[in-house]
C-alpha cells in the first residue's frame, strides 16, 4: 500500500535506480573501463578527520580518478538521451491535448464549453477512466470535480493515491448533452485519443468507474454490479471496474463494494509495478 505510483518519463524502467545504474556501468565498461572502487562515504572521523578512509587507502592512486571520471562522462552521455526522451513524450502529450482541444470529429464538440482531456500526471502508472465529462467539467475543463470528484479523491486516497499521482480522464472528451451516455459513433470517434493517452502514460492498471465506461471499454451488455469485484483486460492492461462516485453518492450500500473493487485495483497496481500478472477472470461472467 506504499508503492509511489509515479513513473518519470512514463516508464518506470526508464529512470529506476537500479536500470540507471546498470546503464552507466555497461557505457563505463564500453569506455574502457576495468575495475570499479566503491568510495565510502565520508562520516566524520573519531579525531575530527573527515571519513574513517581516505580515497588514497581505498583505490590506487589515479584509478580512482579514472573511475570517476568514467562515471561521470557515461552519467553525462546518458542524461540527455533520457532527457530528449522525455521531451519528446512531453510534446506527443501535450499535442494530444492540444488536438483534443481543438476537436470536431463528432456532434459532441457542437454542444461542450470545451473539451476535458482529463487532469492528474502522465508520470503515473495509474489510469482512471469515466463515461465522459458532465456539467461542471465542461465548465472548468478539468476531469472530476464537484462532489463526486471530491468522493473519487477520497476513494483514492483510501488506498494512497493522491489525485495528482494518477490520470484521469473520460471515454469521450467532450460532455453529452444533458449528460446522457456517449452514442458509439462518438465514442469510435473519440477512442483513438484514449489509445494514445494509454501508449503514452502505459499505465499497470485501469480504474473505470461506472456501468457506462466499463461497458463500453469491455464491449459487454452485463450490468456493473457483475462486473465489478473482477480483473478484466483491456488492450492488454488489467482493468478493475467499480461503481461511478456520483452512483455511490445516491447508493451509499454501494460503498462497501467500492472499497472492495479499490482494494482490489491496490493489489493489481502492486502486482503490476512488481512485474508480475495480477489474476484475471474472464470479462463475460456468467
Ligand atoms: S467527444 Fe472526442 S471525438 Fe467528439 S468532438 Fe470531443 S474530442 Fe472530438
Amino acid at each position: 500500500m506504499t508503492n509511489p505510483p509515479t513513473a518519470p518519463g512514463g516508464g518506470e524502467e526508464r529512470s529506476s535506480p537500479g536500470a540507471r545504474l546498470i546503464q552507466v556501468l555497461t557505457r563505463m565498461q564500453q569506455l574502457g573501463a576495468t575495475s570499479l572502487y566503491l568510495v565510502p562515504s565520508r562520516a566524520p572521523g573519531p579525531a575530527g578527520v573527515e571519513g574513517g578512509t581516505t580515497d588514497a587507502e581505498a583505490q590506487p592512486a589515479g584509478e580512482a580518478t579514472r573511475s570517476q571520471a568514467g562515471l561521470e562522462l557515461a552519467a553525462a552521455e546518458l542524461a540527455p538521451a533520457e532527457d530528449a526522451e522525455d521531451a519528446q513524450l512531453a510534446a506527443r502529450w501535450s499535442d494530444v491535448e492540444t488536438r483534443i482541444r481543438g476537436c470536431r470529429l463528432c456532434r459532441l464538440c457542437e454542444s461542450r464549453t470545451q473539451a476535458v482531456p482529463g487532469s492528474g500526471t502522465r508520470h503515473t502508472r495509474l489510469f482512471v477512466i469515466g463515461e465522459g465529462p458532465g456539467e461542471k467539467e465542461d465548465l472548468r475543463g478539468e476531469a472530476f470535480v464537484g462532489r463526486a470528484g471530491e468522493l473519487l479523491t477520497k476513494i483514492l486516497k483510501a488506498i494512497d493515491f493522491a489525485r495528482d499521482q494518477v490520470f484521469i480522464t473520460n471515454v469521450v472528451k467532450c460532455r453529452p448533452p444533458g449528460n446522457r451516455a456517449p452514442l458509439p459513433d462518438e465514442v469510435a470517434a473519440c477512442n483513438p485519443f484514449l489509445d494514445e493517452q494509454l501508449d503514452l502514460v502505459r499505465p499497470v492498471a485501469i480504474l473505470t468507474l461506472g456501468a457506462s465506461a466499463t461497458r463500453t471499454l469491455l464491449g459487454t451488455p452485463i450490468p456493473i454490479s457483475r462486473l465489478r469485484g473482477r480483473v478484466h483486460l483491456f488492450r492488454g492492461i488489467p482493468l478493475v471496474p467499480t461503481y461511478h462516485p456520483a452512483a455511490l453518492l445516491r447508493n451509499p450500500e454501494y460503498k462497501r463494494p467500492t472499497w472492495e473493487d479499490v482494494q482490489l485495483l491496490r493489489r493489481v497496481y502492486d502486482e503490476g509495478m512488481a512485474g508480475r500478472r495480477p489474476d484475471l477472470v474472464p470479462s463475460s461472467p456468467a
